[in-house]
């Protein structure tokens, strides 16, 4: 099933007295249980991607579709529902609290979401688990390493059960051999969990750890299989 559906969406800024096409007519469909990997040049329109799909931003023009719905046709405080229970984003920066341990980065999103942090101690342990952190839960931030941070990141992200993982450079502040085993975990993820998966990222060597790559230039997207995984 698609669950992540973009239909000819464009997104225009205003640039002098002309406007700019971050994202140019961009058709995009990505299944539950995909991981798609989106590359580009800086400028290309990527980020400008990422927000519109996580609905942060609204279109110009076209159609954002997540598990059946049209973002458009929704009322706020229904989008508002929909993307924290739909969708999952991790950013770069793991941006954890310092004086909260591991687990209760988990625990204090629940809480922000209304929900009663007793009642989600079982499934923030389980998901600190499926990121191979049981071992430092009730660590603070300066006490992990920044793989270990960004795992911590990676598993608050799936605390709301998200159908849509939308990940931007989880590797960017990583060495090699961390970076690698954080593609793995998402892999892993988006396997366990049958995610929608989209990562930007310039680390190509990781692609083929991907189902598909998009590449985007000038706010143009184009599409392609990567040829180890064409069997899916
Ligand atoms: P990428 O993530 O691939 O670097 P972006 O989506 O950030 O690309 O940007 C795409 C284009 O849109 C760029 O030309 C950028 O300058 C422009 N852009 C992004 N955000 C804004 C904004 N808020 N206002 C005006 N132009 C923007
Ligand atoms: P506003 O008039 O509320 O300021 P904006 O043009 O700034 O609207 O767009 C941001 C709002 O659009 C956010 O509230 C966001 O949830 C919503 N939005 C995001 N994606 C879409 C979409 N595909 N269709 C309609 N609205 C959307």
């Amino acid at each position: 099933m698609t669950t992540l559906n973009l239909a000819n969406v464009s997104l225009e800024y205003p640039d002098g007295g002309t406007t700019l096409k971050a994202l140019d007519a961009v058709n995009l469909s990505v299944r539950r249980g995909e991981f798609l990997s989106l590359v580009g040049p800086s400028g290309s329109g990527k980020s400008s991607l990422l927000a519109v799909a996580a609905t942060l931003v609204k279109p110009t023009a076209g159609l954002v579709v997540i598990d059946g719905q049209d973002v458009a046709s929704l009322k706020e405080a229904e989008r508002t529902a929909l993307r924290r229970d739909k969708v999952g984003i991790i950013f770069q920066q793991p941006n954890l609290l310092p004086a909260l341990t591991a687990v209760e980065q988990l625990l204090i999103r629940e809480h922000l979401r209304g929900k009663r942090v007793h009642e989600e101690r079982g499934k923030a342990a389980e998901m600190l688990d499926v990121v191979g952190l049981s071992g430092v839960a009730h660590k603070r931030p300066h006490q992990l390493s920044g793989g270990q941070r960004q795992r911590v990141n990676i598993a608050r992200a799936l605390m709301g059960s998200p159908t849509v993982l939308l990940v931007d450079e989880p590797t960017a502040a990583l060495d090699h051999e961390r970076s690698e085993s954080i593609v793995r975990l998402l892999r892993q993820v988006t396997d366990e969990f049958q995610t929608a998966t989209v990562m930007v990222t310039h680390d190509t060597e990781f692609l083929p750890l991907t189902d598909a790559v998009a590449t985007m230039r000038d706010g143009r997207i184009s599409r392609a299989l990567v040829p180890s995984a064409q069997s899916n």
